[in-house]
């Protein structure tokens, strides 16, 4: 049986909260999970009370009425989709996915060539517009409210971020319930709780998107720079804002 810090337990009190008044309010609540090690404890947060869990959080809303989805760009490591499959064994449940459009990912490939995105940044940006930004706006398209696992110690930007927001750039509301949370407590709930988490991490790769374009870092460095490190720092960005919240 896991056991948690009293100061965690304090955390995942609040979390759940959160989550519950979020599902009151907007009742059309989604979460963008994007595989990182906060989605391990969000998935957990929410799909924690199947018997498979051995959780020991009974919510008063039904959290698990709260659709969880992902993006598979068809870029991913092979870790990520074992990852994929671990996740869904735990809980019993499948995670939805959204891919790109088949026609708008010919028509690039097409024009582009498979690994066009190395050409420059117009080409990488491109491709990720095809690859992650249009099924992530078709995701939450008609939602009340999405989820996030943004961590106010992340970057100044987050550092500032409110639990519950507008999201003028999708249209909808925005809930981040691990803001308070920091590296250390979302380290320790997935270790205590044994959740399964990307075998990458443990191999320097803190962040972890598709594979041609992320490799492992030295320990201290940005952690964004294993991303695009082929480009000038100051464009590594895939049209999905920083703040956004949902990064592969
Ligand atoms: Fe394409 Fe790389 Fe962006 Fe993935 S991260 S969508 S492979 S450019």
């Amino acid at each position: 049986m896991f056991e948690l810090s009293k100061a965690l337990q304090a955390r995942v009190k609040d979390s759940v909260s959160q989550l519950e008044s979020a599902l009151t309010e907007f009742k059309n609540v989604c979460y963008a999970n994007s595989l990182g090690p906060e989605s391990m404890v969000l998935t957990d947060l929410i799909w924690g009370s199947a018997p498979q869990a051995q959780t020991a959080l009974p919510s008063a809303a039904n959290l698990s009425e709260i659709e969880i989805f992902s993006i598979d760009t068809g870029r991913l490591y092979p870790e990520t989709y074992d990852l994929i499959e671990r996740v869904q064994q735990r809980y019993g449940r499948a995670l939805r996915f959204y891919y790109p459009q088949a026609t708008d990912l010919e028509g690039w490939v097409g024009a582009n060539g498979i690994n066009g995105f190395r050409d420059g940044i117009d080409q990488r940006r491109g491709c990720c517009a095809v690859r992650k930004v249009e099924p992530f706006r078709r995701a939450l398209s008609g939602r009340a409210a999405w989820v996030t696992g943004i961590r106010r110690s992340q970057s100044a930007g987050r550092a500032m971020a409110a639990p519950v927001a507008w999201d003028g750039e999708y249209g909808l509301h925005k809930v981040s319930p691990l803001l308070e949370w920091t590296e250390k407590d979302v380290w320790e709930y997935i270790r205590r709780k044994r959740l399964p988490y990307n075998a990458l991490h443990d191999r320097g790769f803190p962040s972890i998107g598709c594979a041609p374009c992320t490799r492992a870092v030295q320990q201290g460095d940005d952690p964004r720079s294993g991303r695009w490190w082929w480009e000038r720092s100051e464009s590594r960005e895939c049209g999905l804002h920083p703040q956004v919240g949902f990064s592969k």
